[in-house]
């Protein structure tokens, strides 16, 4: 699907320039909360909540490191793909791989939903050496199972003549404010967790990766 390259530079999920970001009113639904004017059936997920809409240019202009790419995450997080390669994530009898920053894996582990897709093994060197957050910390979890729970984004409320945002959140599925908000990234609770130690998951590798070789060597 992606390709190698492209997830050298930036993962999967992160948004480039050359992505447009989309300008379009929020208006009221007539099925209560916000919509677009003009909505189409893509707008929306299973559960009805509307999502932020961003052109795919993957690789056009510069990536935006700090920011996710809507629709990719929700691929991700959803599908089970690898967050930097957009690959199958890494499956075995415990459950799939995740590379948690260590805030995110103390949320995870405290029972809090989080927005982070889990990884391929293949892409698990690549991350620990070049993403800032986590040569501070991480941790490797398989997640047995991983509950999609919620959604994180702009929540809106009434205003004069539309909606107006009212700042950034955590929107559980299924409850009323989750018709009133404009979701950026899906998240999930991750049950069944257990810690994996780098070592498995270079066994799991060809050792003759680049990035590998400089992790085990040091
Ligand atoms: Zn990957």
């Amino acid at each position: 699907m992606a390709d190698r390259p492209l997830a050298n530079i930036a993962p999967y999920i992160t948004p480039w320039s050359g992505e447009a970001v989309d300008a379009s009113v929020i208006v009221y639904s007539p099925r209560g909360g916000i919509g677009y004017a003009e909505e189409t059936p893509w707008d929306r997920d299973i559960d009805g909540v509307l999502w932020t809409r961003r052109s795919f240019a993957r690789g056009a202009g510069t990536p935006e490191y700090a920011a996710v790419h809507p629709q990719r995450q929700r691929q991700c997080m959803g599908g089970s793909l690898c967050q930097v390669s957009g690959e199958p994530a890494h499956e075995n009898a415990q459950g799939n791989l995740w590379l948690l920053d260590e805030a995110s894996a103390a949320e995870a582990l405290q029972g809090r939903a989080v927005g982070a897709p889990p990884i391929c093994a293949d892409c698990v060197p690549v991350a620990l050496e070049r993403c800032p957050e986590l040569r501070k910390g991480y941790a490797l979890l398989r997640v047995g199972t991983p509950l999609i729970a919620g959604v994180h984004g702009t929540v809106y409320k009434r205003g004069p003549a539309f909606p107006v945002a009212a700042g950034k959140d955590y929107v559980p599925y299924g409850t009323p404010r989750a018709r009133w908000v404009l979701a950026g990234q899906l998240y999930a609770h991750l049950r069944d967790c257990t810690p994996v130690s780098l070592d498995e998951v270079l066994a799991l590798l060809d050792g003759a990766s680049p990035d590998l070789r400089r992790l085990r060597h040091g």
